[in-house]
């Protein structure tokens, strides 16, 4: 696994579409190619998707629906599978998007009441 360190950005940029779609130039990890994520919309550590999880089991569990540690684990290890704890380049939308998709095939949850969970 890379860790991007700062080091080894790029001094060459590449010009690539920004979230807007105008073309930016953005610097890369010269040891895997990753593009940095230079927008202020950045990514979060796992560590708040887990907090999020971990509401939504209380009030879950007060409905009566019990998320278990399995589930937990298998959401949190696809959303790692997928590269979104990599927030060198990953944006905090994207995060939440798939973050949403990857909860709702394992728990009943809507995607209204996970994104009160998000912002
Ligand atoms: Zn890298």
């Amino acid at each position: 696994m890379c860790l991007h360190d700062s080091t080894h950005d790029s001094r060459l940029r590449d010009w690539l579409p920004s979230s807007n779609n105008i073309l930016k130039l953005h610097p890369y990890c010269s040891k895997c190619g990753s593009v940095k994520n230079v927008s202020s919309d950045k990514g979060k550590k796992a560590g708040y998707f887990v907090n999020v999880l971990g509401m939504l089991k209380k009030d879950l569990e007060k409905r009566g629906y019990k998320i278990s540690k399995i589930q937990i684990r298998l959401i949190m290890h696809e959303f790692e599978k997928r590269g979104l704890n990599d927030t060198y380049s990953v944006s905090f939308s994207l995060q939440v998007k798939e973050f949403m998709n990857i909860v709702r095939k394992f728990v009943p949850v809507s995607e209204e009441k996970l994104k009160a969970y998000l912002y």
